[in-house]
């Protein structure tokens, strides 16, 4: 599929609107030009007209008694006036014919009598009607007629549109040819503005492609003068952010794992070659044997915390989110635990105020203070470990208190990190891969809850597991 380009669209749509708003423009500006010349003609005619009429009511039959009339006042009538005009009257009686007779007003007095075609005598109707329409055969564009009745007279004034339908071709001709022009300075302009406003996402794009896995540490340039580029800028090294920091968790987990691997392996290397050489004895070489199982006992153990760290990680592990009974989950604990601490100077206990239901996985449950115990009874030498219940806001926790040889506060956060051992040796020692809280912390995270820790060196320490509370009694 061919894609359309942004560039292109934008022009072509800002073209369309060009023309259609320009066309509009001049058959508006066109039409209004002959409206208003159209209403300027009938009210002229119609000023005409009021002039003709009152000097009409200053007409004297010949023989009255005469009127005066001021010369400036006539003038001004005449001035008002700019159209041609004629006036007919209809006299009544005193005539050969019989009825009504219409007579044409001539500066000769006296009137000529107006004959419709062969029918003379007809009705003073039919002379207005004939005038009119001998009037529109010649011209009915060109002129417009007013017609009025005074009175006895008849007053035809006709005005030419003429002038103002010159006008209005000069008008629309001018419109045909500026708009093509104006329609292209307009796109020229459309296309260089566009293109400007384009080129920071054009610049976005070439930088973002530059950024290749081995220079995650680039970014694109902000600001980018648009605001919606700096802001789709912002977002792509936002998304590097995450891609390199996961980039070097992983870079991190790879160089830790195969630094964890490869000791043990010399190990065995080691055992192997020792129980190969000559001279050794059944027993030795039995002994050496036991010795390379246990090696790869922890090796195996280590290869499933770490898959099950990666499967967490990608929140492949299946967890099962179902209020459950964290009291039964704790006795089973404890239970391990005072195994896990036969022959030793410690007390195991839990002391649990009332039943407590948390949400959750109550098998990831047990695993993850199973792990908390196993550490422990792995740092204590004497002493009690405890399990108590605590209540806060939406959550349930189990605090597992130890009174061994705790941890200085600025390792309480460390000690969660893949492979951190305070005492690395000694924790091997004690059979600790450094995985036991990393993967606790975890399983925790995965039930929306966490892990916390409280220690004083050489005091003990509590680790507190929060998970949401299925329900808070005795609140
Ligand atoms: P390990 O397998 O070494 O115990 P963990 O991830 O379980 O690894 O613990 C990391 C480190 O935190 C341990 O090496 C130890 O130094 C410290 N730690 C964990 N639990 C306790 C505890 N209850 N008392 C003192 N130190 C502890």
């Amino acid at each position: 599929m061919t894609e359309s380009r942004l560039g292109a669209i934008l022009t072509q749509r800002f073209d369309r609107l060009v023309w259609t708003t320009l066309a509009a423009y001049a058959v508006l500006v066109v039409l209004a030009f002959a409206l208003v010349s159209e209403i300027g003609l009938r009210r002229s005619l119609e000023q005409s007209a009021d002039g003709i009429e009152s000097l009409l009511g200053l007409y004297v039959e010949p023989g009255a008694a005469p009127t005066t009339v001021a010369p400036a006042m006539l003038a001004d009538q005449l001035l008002g006036m700019g159209d041609r005009f004629m006036i007919t009257r209809t006299v009544s009686t005193g005539d050969a014919v019989g009825g009504p007779s219409v007579y044409f007003l001539s500066p000769t007095m006296p009137a000529k009598r107006i004959e419709t075609g062969a029918e003379i005598g007809s009705t003073p109707d039919d002379v207005r009607r004939t005038l009119l329409q001998s009037i529109a055969e010649r011209g009915r564009w060109r002129f417009h007629v007013l017609h009025r009745r005074a009175g006895e007279f008849d007053i035809y004034v006709a005005g030419s549109r003429g002038p103002y339908l010159f006008a209005l071709l000069g008008l629309s001709l001018g419109a045909l040819v500026l708009l093509p022009v104006a329609a292209l300075a307009a796109r020229r302009g459309a296309n260089r503005t566009v293109a400007r406003a384009l080129t920071p996402l054009g610049r976005v794009v070439a930088e973002t492609q530059d950024i290749g896995p081995r220079d995650l540490s680039r970014r694109v340039g902000v600001p980018t003068g648009l605001a919606e580029v700096t802001g789709l800028a912002d977002a792509i090294n936002m998304m590097i952010d995450r891609v390199e920091s996961s980039h070097q968790a992983l870079e991190a987990f790879t160089a830790d794992a195969s630094h964890e691997l490869r000791t043990p392996l010399t190990h065995l290397r080691a055992q192997v070659q020792w129980a190969l050489a000559e001279g050794r004895s059944a027993e030795e070489i039995a002994e050496a044997l036991a010795a390379t199982g246990r090696e790869v006992d922890r090796m195996s153990r280590m290869v499933e915390d770490l898959l099950l760290i990666a499967r967490g990680e990608n929140r492949q592990l299946a967890i099962e989110r179902q209020p459950f009974d964290l009291a039964q989950v704790v006795r089973e604990v404890e239970e391990i635990t005072a195994d896990m601490a036969a022959g030793e100077d410690i007390t195991v206990r839990a002391e649990l105020d009332g039943p407590l239901q948390a949400i959750g996985d109550p098998a990831r449950t047990r695993q993850i203070l199973l792990n908390l115990a196993a550490n422990a009874v792995r740092y204590t030498k004497r002493g009690s470990i405890t399990f108590t219940f605590a209540r806060e806001a939406q959550m349930a926790g189990v605090h597992v208190t130890d009174t061994g040889e705790g941890i200085a506060p600025e390792l309480c956060t460390r000690i969660f990190d893949r492979f951190y051992r305070v005492e690395s040796s000694r924790s091997r020692a004690h059979g600790g891969g450094g995985l036991g809280l990393t993967i606790a912390q975890l399983l925790a995270k995965l039930q929306d809850g966490r892990i916390d820790v409280t220690s004083e060196p050489g005091q003990g320490s509590t680790f507190s597991l929060w998970l949401p509370a299925a329900e808070l009694e005795g609140r």
